[in-house]
């Protein structure tokens, strides 16, 4: 066995594992397989290996390696999440290529996408980005600023609002691990509360995975612990 195929199945087995300690059910909680600045050959061999979604943070590279993919292996059917921060001049190939976008942080962003989106596709999955550690460098709709803002995307019919997304500040204390999670959970809770049609939590990444879980994430973000440490981090 490869070690791509290796790691999957040890990262299925802890979010089975990690669900069940807490009395959630492991159907609840999706992986999402996170191959930015990996190649096409190993999307092909996770997917050869059972894996469905990918996501990918940069625009360019995602829509090249999405279509490499489909030319190589025109029988995968794979689901594809974009999860960097979006640029409003690169909303165009995100509404053509990809089925979610996890990071929209201002109305104009979900206008976009909803204008964008192909005819005949159908609308666009969307997740809120909440600036949950309160980072003044870091993007983000202000928790107080989430209901305003799910009201706002709501109007656009190309895009269907999913839920909220966040990448807290790194913490190595197990403990305060926890405490963004939570926090993302009230907010999550609020949405429903008002009468939002939502069933997506998006967050934990391969260092903070089992709190996430744990709080109620039902999408975890996972690379390095599926594919390994990236050559390079960020562009
Ligand atoms: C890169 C990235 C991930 C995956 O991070 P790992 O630590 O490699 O698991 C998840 N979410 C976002 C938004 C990312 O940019």
């Amino acid at each position: 066995m490869s070690s791509i195929t290796d790691s999957l199945k040890q990262v299925q087995q802890q979010i089975v594992q990690t669900a069940m300690q807490c009395d959630r059910n492991p159907a609840d909680v999706q992986l999402l397989a996170v191959s930015k600045t990996k190649p096409a050959t190993a999307v092909i061999e996770a997917a050869d290996a059972g894996q469905r979604a990918f996501g990918e943070n940069y625009e360019q590279e995602g829509v090249e390696k999405i279509r490499t993919i489909r030319r190589l292996r025109p029988d995968l059917r794979l689901e594809w999440h974009f999860i960097g921060p979006v640029q409003s001049n690169k909303t165009r190939p995100i509404a053509e290529n990809f089925d979610w976008v996890h990071a929209v942080d201002r109305e104009r962003i979900a206008k976009r996408l909803s204008d964008q989106r192909p005819e005949g596709k159908p609308p666009i999955n969307i997740c809120l980005q909440v600036n949950i550690s309160g980072e003044a460098s870091k993007s983000g709709v202000a928790p107080e600023d989430v209901l305003a803002l799910a009201k706002a995307v709501s109007v656009y019919p190309n895009v269907k609002l999913r839920g909220l997304m966040a990448v807290p500040e790194p913490e190595t204390d197990p403990v305060k691990q926890h405490e963004p999670f939570k926090a993302m959970k009230t907010l999550f809770n609020q949405l429903q509360e008002n009468g939002f049609d939502v069933d997506t939590l998006s967050m934990g990444m391969s260092a903070d995975m089992a709190p996430a879980v744990q709080e109620g994430a039902t999408i975890v973000r996972i690379g390095t612990a599926i594919f390994g440490a990236r050559d390079y981090p960020n562009r």
